[in-house]
Parts: C-alpha cells; structure tokens; sequence
C-alpha cells in the first residue's frame, strides 16, 4: 500500500507543489496544503518540493505472507472464449509452478459449464450460483472475487480484458492492496523465483514492458481475448466443482435491469476465422465496399485500422489495435494498411497474414507472410475476382 502525507514541520506553505501536480490535487486552505481525493499517488510532486515536505509511505508485505499464496485462479466469464484462453495459459503456468488452477465462475444454472471449464484444464472449479447473479454486476462480482480471494489466497489470479474483466479487476486488486498489470499480451515464470512475468506494450505499443509484483499477492494480470491458446477440449478430465455460499455485499450501488446486445449485423471480429482488414490507403468510404466483397467470398469479416475508424469510414467496434479488437484469425488480409505497431498489437498471432500495400517498404511487409506490391483498389477486386471463379 502506497500513501501520501504533506509534513507539517517542513512544509513552508510555499505553494510551488500546486503547479507541480498534475491533476490538480493540492490545494492551499488558508496557509496550510492539502492533498484531495484526486491524488492518484503518481509522486510528480515530491521532486518539487524544495523543502522535502512531500512524503510517500509504501507498506510491503514479508516474503512469509507472500509464501501463503498457492495456487492459479481464473475468473471465468460465462460462455466466453477468452475464458478457456485463460485456462489454457494458467495450465502451462502451473505446470512450471507445480500448482492446481482453479477458476471462479459466477452466474445461474453453473454445472454443465462448471464442468466445462474441467474440461478445459481447470482442477477446481468454484461455482457462485445463484438466481440473482444471472446478469453480470460488476459490484458484485468484485465482491465475490475478492473474498474468495482472501479465502483461498491463490499466488496468481487471471482476468480477461474484456469490458467485464476490466471493470472488475481495477476494484479487486484495490481492495486486497495488491497490483495489477493490465492488458498482457505474454506472461511467463521468472526462473529461480517463481515470479509472474507480465508482459504488455508501454509507451503507445512502441516497447514490450515486463513487470513483475514480488511484494504483494496474488499478482494479477488481465490479459487480452485472442492472444492466448486453449487447450485442446478433454472431456474425460477430472475435477471439483464447488457450489460456493453466496455472500453479497452489504450495498450494492448499481441495479442491472437488463442486459441486451447491440445489433452489429454478424460481425464477431474476435473470433472471426478470416478478417479483411482496411488501412486508410483504400482512399475512401465508397471503396470500403471492395474489402466487403471479399470478406464475403472468404466467409470473414471486415476489419479496420485507427485512421479508417477516425475517418468515420467504418464504426470504432471494427477498429484492430491496441485501442480496438485484438483478432487472432487463421487469414488476416491487411488492405492499403501500414502496419503501424499500435496497429500490429492486435492482429499479430493471425496465422497467415497476407499484405496489400503500393510501398514496398510498408512496415506491413516485415510481418506478413505474402505480400502483395500494388495499388489496393486494384488487387482487392481481382482477388474476389479469381475466388469467386474458383468457387463457381
Ligand atoms: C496511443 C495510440 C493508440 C493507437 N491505437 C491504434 C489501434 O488500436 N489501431 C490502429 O490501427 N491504429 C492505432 N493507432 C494509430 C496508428 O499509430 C496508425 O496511425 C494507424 O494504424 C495508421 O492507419 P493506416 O495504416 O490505415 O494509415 P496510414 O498510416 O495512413 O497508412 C496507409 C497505408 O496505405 C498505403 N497505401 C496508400 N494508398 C494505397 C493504395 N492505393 N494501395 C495500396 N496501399 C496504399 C500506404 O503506403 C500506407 O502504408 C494508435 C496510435 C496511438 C498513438
Ligand atoms: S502524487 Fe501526483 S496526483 Fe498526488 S498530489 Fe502529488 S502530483 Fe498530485
Ligand atoms: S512545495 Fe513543499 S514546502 Fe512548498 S507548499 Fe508544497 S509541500 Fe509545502
């Protein structure tokens, strides 16, 4: 745990740390200096401070508390892929550890899929089932996980970064005084220590950070749907599943009514097998029709960079990248795309990818597998062109 105190005895009222925060969390009242609710503890003003009047206190937990901990849990989101992603990776990881994973899945009518989830590689499954937990509660779900936590103290704790995971995540490791890496695209075991390694991209994609939490526990990481491998489904592999006791919290602020989705035609860009992805150098919006034609010859789905999105040629939902959808398809075609790596963050574990760029010196090219040299208007009608003939 982390805190922040101005020291009375030091502290000249001197006014130069106002400037220095930049969320505008110091305020003067009257003579004295005051830190507000908007600290997030970044520490930009203690360097400020001529008089060393600026204090961070950070608590650590003793190599024996963190001893306690045993053991992998993945929280598990209801008849979602990334789910078994998680599994699959917190398997290999405990294999290296010599530990059990066990996976919390909350929700109603749990044990067809409480079974599944065995069958996917966990050993323990504990069941939250319970009428009222049929529609997901972020404030709920926090709490839940968050006390079967403190139950049960598993070394490592796994979330996917979906819109669920991300929204309960930030709540449990603030609530167990623990951290968090978000958004990895690799963990791994430190040899010798048995430590998480989290990997993820920092500095706008343009380097790969590996963070580690050695003081506190679990080490939690949310990871990104689509990167990581499932298991090959076992059907005939044994384990537990536990119905827990359902505790809710005392208040709970938020009330779900209902949850509905939003009509997006049939787009599942996640979890599509082929993605025709639109770079900006397709020109314009009435030319976006020629990647439709040959995502719908191929039986895939139209996909799209930043710059396309912010062109308003194509919704934010088809956006691939580090601020969009991470795919992982077995075909990924990159059309008048530059490759830029915020770009490449979200596609780079397709299968095969084939790139059409009029630059031959196109980043695209360095991770594409065939490449194309040509002008994109071009290429992508004679492309639908030839399968469509093949097809007939
Ligand atoms: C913090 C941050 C987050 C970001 N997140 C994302 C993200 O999630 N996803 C994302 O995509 N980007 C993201 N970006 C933006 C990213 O850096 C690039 O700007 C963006 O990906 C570029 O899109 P583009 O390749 O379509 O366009 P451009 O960079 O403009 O490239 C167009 C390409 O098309 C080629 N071309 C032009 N005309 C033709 C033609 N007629 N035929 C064939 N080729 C042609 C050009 O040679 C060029 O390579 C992010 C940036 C930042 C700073
Ligand atoms: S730690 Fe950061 S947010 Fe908090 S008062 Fe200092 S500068 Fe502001
Ligand atoms: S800079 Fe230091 S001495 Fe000056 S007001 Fe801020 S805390 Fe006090």
């Amino acid at each position: 745990m982390i805190g922040i105190e101005i020291l009375k005895g030091r502290c000249t009222s001197c006014g130069l740390c106002l400037s220095e925060c930049p969320f505008g969390a110091i305020i003067m009242d009257g003579d004295v200096v005051a830190i507000t609710d908007a600290c997030t503890l970044c520490g930009a003003c203690q360097e400020g401070c001529p008089s060393k009047a600026i204090l961070f206190e950070r608590k650590t937990v003793s190599r024996e508390d963190v001893s306690e901990y045993k053991g992998i849990l993945v929280y598990a989101e209801q008849s979602r892929k990334v789910t078994y992603e998680l599994l699959g990776e917190a398997r290999r990881l405990a294999d290296k550890l010599g530990c059990n994973v066990s996976a919390v899945l909350i929700g109603k009518d749990l044990q067809g899929e409480a079974q599944e989830l065995i069958s996917f590689g966990a050993d323990v499954v504990f069941a939250a089932d319970n009428p009222s937990l049929a529609l997901f509660n972020d404030e709920i779900h926090a709490h839940i996980l968050t006390e079967l936590i403190r139950q049960h103290k598993p070394e490592i704790v796994l979330i996917g970064a979906t819109i669920y995971g991300r929204s309960i995540a930030p709540r449990v490791s603030a609530r167990l005084d623990t951290g968090l890496t978000a958004d990895c695209t690799l963990l791994d075991i430190e040899d010798g220590t048995g430590v998480l390694l989290q990997t993820r991209p920092a500095f706008g994609g343009n380097l790969m950070a590996t963070i580690v939490c050695r003081e506190r526990r679990p080490q939690m990481a949310t990871v990104r749907p689509g990167i990581l491998k499932p298991l090959p489904v076992d059907v005939a592999r044994q384990g537990t599943v536990v119905f827990m006791e359902v505790k809710f919290p005392k208040s709970v602020r938020t009330k779900v009514v209902d949850v509905f989705l939003v009509a997006l035609g049939d787009v599942n860009l996640g979890e599509a097998e082929v993605v025709v992805a639109v770079g900006k150098g397709i020109g314009s919006q009435d030319n976006m029709s020629l990647a439709e034609d040959l995502a719908k010859v191929l039986g895939g789905v139209v996909g799209a960079s930043r710059a396309v999105v912010d062109a308003g040629w194509i919704e934010y939902s088809r956006q691939i990248g580090q601020t969009g959808k991470t795919v992982a398809p077995k075909l990924y075609i990159a059309c008048g795309l530059s490759g830029a790596v915020q770009h490449t963050a979200g596609m780079v574990n397709a299968e095969t990818i084939v790139a059409i760029n009029k630059d031959p010196d196109a980043p695209i090219f360095k991770i594409a597998h065939v490449g194309i040299v040509g002008d994109v208007r071009h290429v992508l009608p004679e492309i639908t062109k030839l399968i469509k003939e093949k097809k007939a």
